[in-house]
């Protein structure tokens, strides 16, 4: 091993010996200082000589075998060079073996990944960015990507930087559909992943056109079976032990055609082709006034109702939808509470500036593992009760849907005593004046 000692001590042993040899030669001839400076010229020109070696061997290729050989500091100082060298040359090959492996992980890679700098500039991309944006390493590096990909929404999304995620048709293939979002890498550094989905949406589509299908084609038999079973119903030569069967039969033919009516609503929803076309300005309070009288007609006037209504307090969108948010909501109220439950509706602009309507009952509440799962389709708390009550299992997830078509969300908190349902809408459909300032 080289150390600090064993580095320098021949060269201080060279040293003392050239004294030496200047010492004897001075005692002998009696010119001590031309015997000094001739041993001393001697000295430093065995050293330059040394340097001159050492220069020589690092700008060859540094073989160990015709390394300059000599005890003392030069030829340790060039193995030091040597192994520093060696050592750094591993590690540039470890590194190349990382790159090379990284490189083959992302080329392997479906998704594309673009790495953009915080002006948008391609820092770096691998070669799926080829196949779904056409969009080359080697040519485009240091191109702004929204000049060579034109979409108005990734230009949005590089705009205003966020992990939402965006879907946009391929610039290179009409046919496929694409999906991008934006993660920040380190400040100042943005990796766009880019993944296709056209497989996707296209299965989604069929799952839809199934459903569509299915329950139209439902439809029919179900309204002859309908028809029939009023008529026995209403048949007075009917044997009486027959008519609770045919009773029975017709309250679970109308369950039918209400699971298939709400299926057909969520499949016209969850379509993305669906534009809120026909929005309107809605009048909430009148909306939610119909549906109250209209369920007190129909359930009985069992549940004591407390309104708080912003009456002037109006949005904009699809009436239907938004009244049957109104009626899942109310009617679950009254349909899974006792009699005299207290039923608190308000209409109300919040401290957020939103629009919403809260459904607020004191029944028994909903156990807290539930309520996540609530909006799923056919998700019931207690099948049994819901069925005796006509429920589908689907009406909170309509809710859930047409909120979201409304850019508004459903947040339901329960505790025993305590139910609570809102819809709330962004402010950007409040369509009143009621709450703005007033002008002078
Ligand atoms: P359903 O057609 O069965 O009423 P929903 O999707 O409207 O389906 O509701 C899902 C479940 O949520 C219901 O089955 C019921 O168990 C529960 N639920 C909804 N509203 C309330 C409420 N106000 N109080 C207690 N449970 C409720």
């Amino acid at each position: 091993m080289i150390t600090r000692d064993n580095f320098w001590l021949p060269e201080a042993r060279r040293l003392m010996w050239v004294m030496l040899y200047g010492l004897i030669f001075g005692y002998l001839t009696g010119y001590w200082q031309y015997c000094f400076m001739l041993v001393g010229f001697g000295y430093i020109g065995w050293t330059l000589y040394k340097l001159y070696e050492l220069q020589s061997w690092l700008a060859s290729d540094q073989q160990l075998n015709n390394m300059p050989d000599s005890s003392g500091a030069w030829e340790q100082i060039a193995y030091l060079i040597h192994r520093g060298d060696k050592k750094s040359e591993a590690r540039k090959k470890k590194h190349s073996e990382l790159m090379l492996r990284f490189n083959n992980i992302m080329a392997a890679l479906p998704d594309a990944s673009v790495l953009l700098d915080s002006d948008h500039v391609i820092q770096w991309t691998n070669p799926s960015a080829m196949t779904l944006l056409g969009i080359n390493d080697s040519r485009d590096y240091g191109q702004r990507v929204d000049n060579l990909v034109r979409i108005p929404q990734l230009t949005q999304l590089l705009e205003k930087p966020s992990e939402r995620e965006i879907r946009f048709v391929s610039p290179r293939n009409e046919k496929v559909t694409l999906s991008a979002r934006l993660f920040p890498v380190e400040p100042g550094l943005y990796l766009l992943s880019v993944r296709d989905i056209s497989q996707r949406i296209q299965l989604n589509k069929m799952r839809k056109a199934f459903i569509a299908n299915a329950s139209h084609e439902l439809r029919t038999p179900l309204t002859v079976l309908t028809g029939y079973l009023e008529l026995f119903e209403e048949d007075a030569a009917l044997p009486e032990h027959i008519l609770p069967a045919v009773q029975q039969s017709r309250r679970q033919t109308a369950r039918m055609e209400q699971i298939i009516a709400d299926l057909l609503v969520l499949s016209r929803l969850e379509s993305p082709e669906m534009q809120l076309v026909e929005e309107s300005d809605i009048d909430m309070a009148l909306l939610l006034e119909k549906t109250q009288h209209a369920l007190q007609d129909t359930l009985g006037d069992l549940h004591q109702f407390s309104n708080h209504i912003n009456r002037q307090l109006k949005i904009s969108g699809h009436e239907k939808d938004i009244s049957s948010v109104i009626n899942n909501l109310l009617e679950n109220a009254v349909k899974y509470t006792p009699a005299g439950t207290r039923i608190k509706i308000s209409w109300q602009s919040n401290a957020r500036g939103l629009a919403c309507l809260t459904v607020e009952d004191n029944g028994p509440g909903i156990a807290s593992e539930h309520i996540p799962r609530l909006t799923e389709r056919f998700y019931r708390v207690d099948k049994g009760r819901s069925r005796d009550k006509g429920g589908t299992g689907l009406g909170l997830a309509i809710v859930k849907h047409v909120m979201m078509n409304h850019n508004g969300q459903l947040t339901i908190k329960s505790r025993p005593g305590r139910t609570r349902f809102s819809a709330c809408f962004p402010a950007e459909r409040i369509a009143t004046t009621a709450n703005r300032p007033r002008s002078a």
